[in-house]
C-alpha cells in the first residue's frame, strides 16, 4: 500500500479504497476516528499503598517538569511562527505548571487520601476548573478549557503516551462511539479501554491476526482490518469509510451506492446468532477474556469455559487486582456455569499484556522474555495470591487450573509446588491442575509433563508462533501464520496419543478450534474438544454434527 509517506491529509470527497490484511471479519462503514491516546486513553485512578507515596509524588514531579518542558518549547514555536501576543497563552499555562501551591495540593492529595498520581492530578485540576467555570464572568469561564487542557497534559506524561495520532476535529469526537477507530496499534489494554461495544470497526497500521487485540476483534464480532501504514496521516478525523474485514479492504469516501449495499448487509447481520445445542462428537467450551464474557457463554450453552484468560482481569481494571478482587471474580464464573468445568489459565502476562503496576526491564524480543509461567515464577506473590483466590473459587464449583507457556516438566512442576503450597491448609474443592502446551519444547515432552499434568490445553495461537518462528502480533508476515501444516497436525497427533495413553483430557483452545476448515482435521488427531469464543460455539457444533453424519 503506496501510502508510507503521505503525510498531506485527504480533503476531497473522492473514493477510493486501500488493501491491508483482514484481522477480524464483518463488514462496517461509519466516521472513523483517528485514535489519539492522549485525548481518548481513561487513565487508571486507584489507592495507593503507603510505600508508594514518595513514588507517586517523584511521577508527579518528572510528568510536571516535562510538561513544562514542552510547554516552553511550544510556547517558542508559536511566537516564531504567529507572533508573541499569540504564544501569551502558553505563558499562562507555564505560570500554572510552575505554580507551586497547585503542586502541594496535589501532593497533599496523594500523602492523605492515598491517591495515586492521575488520581490526584485529575481531582485537584477538575476542582479548579468547576470553581472558575462558576464564576459570572466570560473571559474566566473560557479560561476553565486551559485548566482541562492542561490536566490533559500532565496526564499524558504521566502515561508517558507519545502517540503520534492527531484527533484535530474535536466536534467529530465522541471516542469511538459508533465510529471506525484509525489507531497504530491496537493493544490489548487499548482495545478493553476503548469500551469496545460502541466501536464500529478497526482499522491499523500494524499487528497480526494472531495478536491479543485481533483475538478480541473477532470475539466481539467487529470488522479489523490491519497492515495500512501510514493511514492516519492521510485521513482525517470524521471521514465516512467502510471497513471490510472479510476482504480487508477500506473504501474511503464510499459512494452511495456502496454505503447502501453495507447497510443492507449488516441489517441481514442484525439477525441474533442462535443457540445450537451440544453434539455428541465434539464438546464446545467458551474461551472467556473477562467475567463480562460469561454470559454470553452460558447463553450459547457452552460445555464449561475452557480458557479463561485471567490476565485481561487486570488489564481492563488497568492494575494489579488483589486476592479479594480475584476471588470474587473467580466465584462468579464458577457460579453463573453452575457445575459445568471452568479452565482458569493462571496469569500469562508479559509479551503483548504487560502487567499494569509490574515493572519490566525494556525488552527486545518480549515474546520470548518474561512472559507466562516464566513471569509467574519470578513474582511468587502473584502466584500465591492467584492460587489462594482459585482454591476459595473451588469450594463454589469445578475449578481446573492450567499453567501458560510452559516450557518442560521442571518448570511445570516447579508452579504445580507453589500453587499447592500457597493453598496449604486451606479448605478447597478437588482442584485439576493440567498444562497449557503452546511451546514446541513442552509439546515434544508431552509423555513426561504428562505424568504430573491432570489435563493438557493446546494454545495453538502461540504454538504456531513458536513452532514456526513467526510473530503472531507482526502483520507483515501473516502469511506464514496460519496453522495448516502437515508437522503441525504431526505434533497435534503426537499429543492426543500420548494424553490418551496417560489417560488425560486434551482440549484445544487456540483460534484454529474455531475455524471451520479445520475441525475435521483436529478430530482426526484425536482431540475432541474445543474451547473457542462464545461467538462461534453454534457454528463449531453444526459443523461438528454435520461431521458425524458423514461418518454414518
Ligand atoms: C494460545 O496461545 O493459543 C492461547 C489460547 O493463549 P493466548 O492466545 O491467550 O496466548
Ligand atoms: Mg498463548
Amino acid at each position: 500500500m503506496p501510502v508510507q509517506n503521505n503525510k498531506k491529509k485527504i480533503m476531497s470527497k473522492r473514493e477510493f479504497s486501500l488493501k491491508g490484511h483482514s484481522l477480524s471479519k464483518g463488514v462496517a462503514v461509519a466516521r472513523i476516528c483517528l485514535f489519539n491516546d492522549t485525548v481518548h486513553r481513561e487513565p487508571s485512578y486507584y489507592k495507593i499503598n503507603v510505600d508508594n507515596i514518595d513514588k507517586e509524588k517523584k511521577r508527579i514531579e518528572r510528568a510536571f517538569n516535562e510538561a513544562i518542558e514542552k510547554t516552553t518549547s511550544i510556547k517558542k514555536e508559536t511566537a516564531q511562527k504567529l507572533g508573541k501576543s499569540e504564544a501569551g497563552i502558553f505563558e499562562a499555562h507555564l505560570m500554572i505548571l510552575k505554580d507551586r501551591s497547585v503542586r502541594r495540593k496535589i501532593d497533599t492529595a496523594v500523602e492523605q487520601k492515598h491517591l495515586n498520581a492521575e488520581a490526584a492530578v485529575s481531582e485537584i485540576f477538575e476542582d479548579y476548573e468547576k470553581r472558575i467555570a462558576s464564576i459570572d464572568d466570560e473571559y474566566l469561564k473560557q479560561r476553565s478549557s486551559d485548566i482541562a487542557e492542561i490536566k490533559s497534559r500532565i496526564l499524558s506524561h504521566l502515561g508517558k503516551t507519545d502517540s503520534a495520532f492527531n484527533c484535530k476535529d474535536q466536534t467529530y469526537c465522541v471516542r469511538g462511539k459508533n465510529r471506525i477507530i484509525v489507531a497504530e496499534e491496537l493493544t490489548p489494554h487499548l482495545t478493553m479501554d476503548m469500551n469496545t461495544a460502541n466501536v464500529a470497526g478497526f482499522i491499523t497500521e500494524k499487528g497480526g491476526p494472531g495478536s491479543h487485540a485481533a483475538i478480541l476483534a473477532r470475539a466481539l464480532g467487529i470488522p479489523a482490518v490491519s497492515g495500512l501504514q501510514g493511514i492516519h496521516s492521510f485521513l482525517n478525523c470524521g471521514m465516512e469509510v467502510i471497513v471490510d474485514g472479510d476482504s480487508g479492504k477500506v473504501l474511503v469516501n464510499p459512494s452511495e451506492e456502496a454505503v447502501s449495499k453495507v447497510k443492507e448487509i449488516k441489517a441481514k447481520g442484525l439477525i441474533k446468532i442462535s443457540k445450537v445445542s451440544p453434539v455428541k462428537n465434539v464438546k464446545v467450551l467458551a474461551n472467556v477474556n473477562t467475567s463480562s464474557d460469561i454470559a454470553e457463554a452460558v447463553e450459547m450453552d457452552a460445555e464449561g469455559i475452557g480458557l479463561y484468560r485471567t490476565e485481561f482481569e487486570f488489564i481492563r481494571e488497568g492494575k494489579m487486582l488483589s486476592e479479594e478482587e480475584q476471588y470474587e471474580l473467580y466465584v462468579k464464573a464458577v457460579k453463573e456455569m453452575k457445575d459445568k468445568p471452568v479452565y482458569f489459565r493462571m496469569l500469562d502476562l508479559g509479551s503483548d499484556k504487560p502487567a499494569p503496576g509490574l515493572k519490566y526491564m525494556r525488552e527486545e524480543n518480549p515474546a520470548l522474555g518474561l512472559r507466562g509461567a516464566r513471569l509467574l515464577e519470578a513474582n511468587e506473590d502473584l502466584l500465591e495470591a492467584q492460587s489462594r483466590a482459585l482454591s476459595g473459587a473451588s469450594l463454589y464449583g469445578n475449578v481446573n487450573v492450567m499453567v501458560p507457556m510452559v516450557i518442560d516438566t521442571k518448570q511445570f512442576l516447579n508452579i504445580k509446588k507453589k500453587f499447592y503450597k500457597a493453598i496449604e491448609g486451606r479448605k478447597s474443592g478437588d482442584i485439576k491442575f493440567g498444562a497449557m502446551f503452546e511451546v514446541p519444547a513442552a509439546c515434544l515432552q508431552a509423555d513426561n509433563i504428562l505424568k504430573e499434568a491432570d489435563f493438557a490445553s493446546i494454545g495453538s495461537n502461540d504454538l504456531v508462533q513458536y513452532l514456526f518462528a513467526v510473530d503472531r502480533n507482526n502483520d507483515s508476515v501473516s502469511y506464514d501464520y496460519h496453522p495448516d501444516r502437515e508437522v503441525l497436525w504431526t505434533l497435534l497427533k503426537n499429543m492426543a496419543d500420548a494424553a490418551h495413553r496417560h489417560k488425560r483430557p486434551i482440549s484445544i483452545c487456540g483460534e484454529m478450534a474455531a475455524e471451520i476448515e479445520f475441525l475435521k482435521k483436529i478430530l482426526d488427531a484425536g482431540i475432541n474438544t474445543v474451547s473457542v469464543s462464545p461467538r462461534f460455539i453454534p457454528e463449531v457444533r453444526k459443523n461438528a454434527s454435520g461431521q458425524l453424519k458423514k461418518k454414518e
